[in-house]
């Protein structure tokens, strides 16, 4: 693995376009570094790729779809490949787990177990659901039948963002493609080797221009892409800032959308819960991925009676985590994605600080290391939901605690926010677990359990953590025009009007 970030180190990456079926002449390109943000050394150079390298992968797409065969494949056709991609990316696992780690800082026990099988398994399961998807028929009176079709929406943008680069990708291109569309994949300009790497890996599986990948900032190839008149749909995961900006060049063309944006997910901790199970769950939300996840519940409220308990077991737990290089097997929290990432975890250090948080832990860069934007996990008891660390999403290894009374008053707070991701809700209490969960205003709740990822049920946000859903249904929904087919088997009986003229 360190020879793996050596040899990078030597001879960076040379990240490319791919338009139809082939990478593109990277001369003239603008240079941007990608840098591995352990070592903070280059390990790719991305070719960004302009407005008219956009304009050509988003034409192969169309000629693709419009032309060729992707889009009127069989079922079968479409799950063998589907399953052969499924089936290179598992091949490929350990070298992909390795990239990964080395573009985001995320530990390798994490990118190795959670993300590439999850990349995977996204295109089995859509493979298999394809199979099992349909229409419907409705019949409102004998002879007349009404009859709904799911058909490709057209050319997917796909753009994704750089905490779990390849799985989120690969789950909007395996729905894109299981429904017959053609795509131009556009990943985060900070993390774009593992897409691009898959992209090489399936060539030949697919016919050419059905995957276009495009790379490059958001500002230039980004905004070409949604711009482009050619697209009939973005799917979208990012921030809600970015998001808001596409929704607006999405609507000029009345083109659809689907927004996967950010969270500040409350975690609700009752004093009956199981104590340890919320405690273990309460530090995997907060702090796996380097605690860079939209469904982060780090936003942590826990009911008085076991409050000092809790936030000391917590604290210590969170003073405890082995900060170190990723790559390295027992590290459990790698560096920020950017030195940005990690000023703004400082800045939120000193702005909870200001507005009367007590710091229980961190807050600091962490400077044990030769190099790497690493930032101290950190822990903050607020005092009130009103202050910015309680109610901006961080995105970092940065949880806020809050202690609180009543039910009704923690629902309340949990609910006091601009997002509506994910509600995590730990209590023995049955009915209170389906009185909270039905209460909170997210996409998902889970009760007693942190994440789960179910593909057939749908994942998104309320307010504003997006618009529609990915998994199953939702991703049908995302990726395909519904068409209603009325069709009379017998004769009409309708008013003849006119008959004066016969
Ligand atoms: P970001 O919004 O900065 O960038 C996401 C992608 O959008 C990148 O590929 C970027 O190049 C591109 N982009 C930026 N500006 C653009 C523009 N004007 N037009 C078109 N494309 C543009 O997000 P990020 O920093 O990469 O990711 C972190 C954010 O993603 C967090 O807010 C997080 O909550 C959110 N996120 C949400 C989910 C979810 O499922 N809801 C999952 C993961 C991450």
């Amino acid at each position: 693995m360190q020879h793996r970030r050596d040899e990078l180190n030597r001879s960076p990456l040379l990240i490319r376009g791919y338009v139809a079926g082939q990478f593109t002449d990277p001369s003239g390109a603008a240079e941007i570094a990608v840098i591995d943000p352990t070592t903070e050394q280059r390990v790719a150079t991305l070719c960004e790729s302009s407005a008219d390298e956009v304009d050509r992968a988003v034409v192969a797409a169309r000629q693709a779809f419009d032309a060729g065969p992707w889009g009127r494949a069989t079922v079968a056709e479409r799950q063998k490949a589907l399953l052969a991609i499924h089936d290179v990316i598992l091949a490929h696992a350990d070298e992909l787990a390795v990239l990964e780690t080395i573009n985001t800082g995320i530990p390798l026990s994490q990118t190795r177990h959670v993300h590439i099988p999850r990349a995977a398994y996204n295109f089995r399961f859509f493979a298999e659901y394809i199979n099992q998807s349909g229409g419907e028929v409705f019949t409102q009176e004998p002879g007349l039948m009404s009859m709904v079709t799911y058909e490709p929406i057209g050319v997917c943008a796909l753009i994704g963002p750089w905490n779990m680069p390849l799985g989120l990708t690969a789950m909007k291109m395996a729905g894109a493609l299981a429904f017959g569309n053609s795509c131009v994949v556009k990943p985060s300009e900070l993390t774009p080797l593992t897409v691009t790497r898959v992209v090489e890996l399936i060539e030949g599986i697919l016919p050419k221009g059905v995957v276009n990948l495009v790379n490059g900032r958001g500002q230039v190839t980004g905004t070409a892409l949604v711009s482009h008149p050619g697209i009939d749909m973005a799917s979208f995961t990012g921030g809600t800032v970015t998001g808001a900006a596409i929704l607006g060049s999405l609507a000029k063309g009345i083109k659809g959308s689907a927004m996967e944006l950010g969270g500040k997910s409350a975690n609700i901790v009752f004093a009956d819960a199981d104590f340890d199970q919320a405690l273990d769950a309460a530090m995997m939300s907060s702090f796996m991925n380097n605690g860079q996840m939209c469904l982060a519940g780090s936003r942590i409220f826990v009911e008085r009676k076991i409050a000092d308990r809790f936030i000391d077991s917590f604290t210590r737990r969170t003073k405890a985590l082995k900060i170190g290089d990723p790559l390295v097997d027992g590290t459990e929290i790698g560096p920020m994605i950017n030195q940005a990432q990690r000023e703004r975890m400082a800045r939120y250090a000193e702005s909870g600080i200001a507005e009367g948080a007590s710091l229980l832990c961190g807050g600091h860069r962490y400077s044990n290391v030769n190099a790497g934007y690493f930032f101290e996990p950190t822990a903050m008891l607020a005092p009130s939901n009103d202050i910015a660390i309680c109610r901006e999403e961080i995105f970092g290894p940065f949880a806020a605690l809050q202690v609180f009374d009543e039910e009704e008053e923690v629902i309340t707070k949990a609910n006091e926010s601009e997002f509506g991701l994910v509600g995590y809700v730990w209590t023995d209490n049955l009915e209170r677990a389906m009185r909270t969960a039905s209460a909170l205003r997210t996409g998902t709740v889970l009760v007693n359990t942190p994440i789960v990822r179910d593909l057939r049920t749908g994942f998104g946000g309320y307010k504003q953590s997006g618009l529609g859903r990915e998994g199953a249904k939702g991703s049908q929904a995302m990726f395909t025009e519904m068409k209603t087919t009325i069709i009379a088997r017998a004769p009409r009986t309708m008013p003849r009007i006119g008959m004066a003229g016969e």
